[in-house]
């Protein structure tokens, strides 16, 4: 058993900020960059470690409850975490998989998770009051981290990574589906523009790749994380990237993954990372961004997803 500290140890922070040269039209005007979260660690997932990262008290919980999807980056992070640090682990996972588990599943088993496989309308119950209330009951030592570690504490690990980045930029792009990473960026910028901005105008421009259907909706997540601040970053979420839903990937998506990895000198994959340099290539080539622009891409890992 390792302590919080002893973990940390393992993990490849800061990560690197890498300049990177794709052949894509448009690509030779501006100035690419991207945020290596994905070399983090090779199974956590860099994203959900950003969000974890403030979430575990010093004295460690003595349980821990969160729920997701069958192929959840969040409960793969977690469950790896917690077998790590020896934190007993239950999670509420969506759908019955228990004859035929994911390759995340089959992790969480390996890692001595305790799996409880709930059906959609138990599993839409997750964030009511009532429905937290009995998990307490039932698991009174435990805390309940909600889906995709998003919650407050998860901006503070956010804006831990947007303070990494010492290369100056003009836009930054990620990936968004519950809306605590973009947040986490864009509270991050509003205080950077706080203490080097003295009038202030927005520095920096934050772009998000929905990666889901959620056109209002995505927005709407985002707002609910973010703190008023009187120096509010500009920023926008582009719905034109989601390829018709969340883990959609037909095969012009999957064949631009395929061509990247081949070329490239990291790996993504089509729920998140793909949309997010996707929807860069697709921009370049309709000229959204001006010339010599910098562009820094948050790779937000995930790859154990594309299993
Ligand atoms: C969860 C996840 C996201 C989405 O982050 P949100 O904070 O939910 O918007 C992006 N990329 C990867 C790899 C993820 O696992």
């Amino acid at each position: 058993m390792l302590s919080l500290e002893d973990f940390k140890t393992s993990l490849t922070l800061p990560s690197p900020v890498e300049p990177f040269f794709p052949k894509w039209k448009g690509a030779e005007k501006v100035s690419l960059f991207v945020k290596r979260d994905d070399a983090i660690h090779p199974i956590m997932s860099g994203n959900k470690w950003r969000k974890l990262s403030n979430a575990l008290p010093p004295s460690l919980p003595k349980a821990i409850v969160s729920f997701g999807g069958g192929f959840s980056n969040h409960l793969h992070a977690l469950g790896f975490i917690c077998f790590k640090l020896g934190i007993p682990f239950t999670a509420i996972i969506r759908g019955d998989y228990s004859a035929t588990p994911s390759p995340m599943i089959k992790d969480l088993i390996q890692w001595q998770t305790h799996i409880e496989y709930v059906d959609r309308i138990t599993y839409k119950k997750r964030s009511d009051s009532a429905y937290l209330n009995e998990l307490k009951l039932q698991f009174p030592d435990a805390i309940i981290i909600p889906e995709g570690g998003s919650q407050a504490q998860a901006l503070q690990g956010i804006k831990d990574l947007v303070d990494e980045i010492e290369v100056d930029f003009d836009f930054i792009v990620a990936p968004v589906a519950s809306g605590a990473t973009l947040a986490g960026i864009i509270n991050a910028l509003n205080k950077r523009n706080r203490t080097t901005a003295t009038d202030f105008r927005s520095l920096h421009k934050v772009i998000g790749i929905g990666v889901l259907k959620g056109e209002g909706y995505l927005e709407g997540l985002v707002q609910k994380f973010l703190p008023i601040s009187k120096h509010q970053t500009s920023w926008h979420i582009d719905h034109n990237y989601h390829f018709g839903g969340y883990a959609k990937a037909p095969n012009e998506l999957q064949t631009f993954c395929n061509d990247f990895n081949d070329n490239m000198e990291f790996k993504i994959e089509p729920v998140y990372s793909g949309k997010a340099f996707w929807a860069v290539k697709d921009m370049l080539a309709k000229g959204k961004f001006e010339d010599r622009s910098r562009i820094v891409v948050l790779h937000t890992g995930g790859l154990q997803g594309a299993r």
